[in-house]
């Protein structure tokens, strides 16, 4: 018989994360829109697609449980979110605003890492094998995103520094698979 206070605790991460999914649907179309790297607005894109079959993991765990899966807001999300769109007001061009996309996003997946951990770790204590299997699935495309971020940051950073170069004045150069600046339009 295992204690309704931890299934009760539970219950309220899954809430948590639930909630934090969605915010999540909602601000990774605009970074996408912000990001001037194509690799890195089809890597946004591609996770909006995840994201979206990570609320319905969690919607298929609400119902095989019974429960609501609303009622509770991520503020830590909320915190996440509103920090990246911090970055996108900043007068940055190109590949430093693409650099502080990433640090951004990379917040977000650790975040979601470590949450995603606790309730895969919950949901085997409770013996939800399930559930343990969905989050799973979840957990491992949070830690892929996580690692080809890591990878596109390396790119992506040397071209932010070049552009940095107070004697390069390449901030205008539209590098291949790159948008032009929008102000240059
Ligand atoms: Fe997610
Ligand atoms: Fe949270
Ligand atoms: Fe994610």
């Amino acid at each position: 018989m295992s204690n309704e206070n931890f299934k009760k605790l539970y219950i309220d991460e899954l809430k948590d994360l639930y909630s934090a999914e969605n915010q999540l649907v909602k601000a990774l179309p605009k970074m996408a829109k912000a990001a001037s790297s194509e690799e890195l607005r089809e890597g946004y894109e591609a996770h909006l697609e995840q994201t979206k079959g990570q609320v319905q993991r969690l919607e298929t765990i609400f119902q095989s449980l019974n429960e609501s899966p609303k009622g509770k807001k991520c503020v830590a999300m909320e915190g996440l979110v509103k920090e990246g769109s911090e970055v996108m007001e900043e007068d940055f061009e190109n590949a430093v605003l693409d650099a502080a996309l990433i640090g951004a996003a990379q917040r977000v997946e650790h975040y979601e890492i470590a949450a995603y951990g606790t309730v895969h770790a919950f949901a085997e204590v409770l013996g939800e094998t399930e559930h343990a299997s969905l989050l799973e699935k979840t957990l491992q495309e949070e830690k892929q995103t996580d690692e080809k971020l890591t990878k596109l940051a390396k790119q992506i950073n040397a071209q932010a520094n070049e552009a940095a170069s107070p004697q390069g004045g390449e901030q205008d150069v539209v590098k291949p698979g790159r948008r032009a600046p929008k102000r240059a339009a």
